[in-house]
């Protein structure tokens, strides 16, 4: 099996998986994540398959941060949060766990406990209003 047959972000870009999505662009996707570390907790990822940094092609790289940049400002536009965590593991032991690139972005209140994965799924309902509202401050 390819990787990208058995790749959960591969099935959401393709519509074969559900996720709330946020954004798209021609080559990259934001979509909130299933297991929120906070409300919010949004993931920019390329549609084109690639496990990490090591291996980004120079065409997607740079649009799938541009996306998070402007997603990011829309986060903060809707949510209002104190700080933004933007962060990208690389390897099993860096903590990746989807071997899909991707990066997180995580809003995040002054005091609050610094984690980059939930421990609870999100109701998809709650996750799809939330894509809507921040979706609403894109520009
Ligand atoms: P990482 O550990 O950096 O590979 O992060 C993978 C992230 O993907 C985790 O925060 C998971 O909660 C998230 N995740 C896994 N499956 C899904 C899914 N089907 N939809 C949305 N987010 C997911
Ligand atoms: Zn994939």
């Amino acid at each position: 099996m390819s990787p990208e047959t058995a790749c959960i972000f591969c099935h959401i870009v393709a519509g074969r998986a559900p996720a709330a999505k946020i954004v798209e662009t021609e080559h990259a996707l934001a979509f909130l994540d299933l297991f929120p570390s906070t409300d919010g907790h949004t993931l920019v990822i390329p549609k084109r398959h690639y496990e990490n940094l090591f291996e980004a092609d120079e065409e997607t790289l740079p649009e799938v941060h541009l996306l998070a940049r402007r997603v990011a400002r829309a986060m903060r536009q809707a949510l209002a949060p104190d700080g933004m965590m933007a962060l990208q593991l690389n390897g099993a032991a860096a903590g990746q766990t989807v071997f899909h690139y991707h990066t997180h972005l995580i809003p995040r209140r002054a005091g609050s406990e610094l984690r980059i994965h939930g421990r609870e799924q999100a109701d998809p309902a709650h996750l799809a209003a939330l894509a809507a509202r921040i979706g609403a401050e894109l520009e």
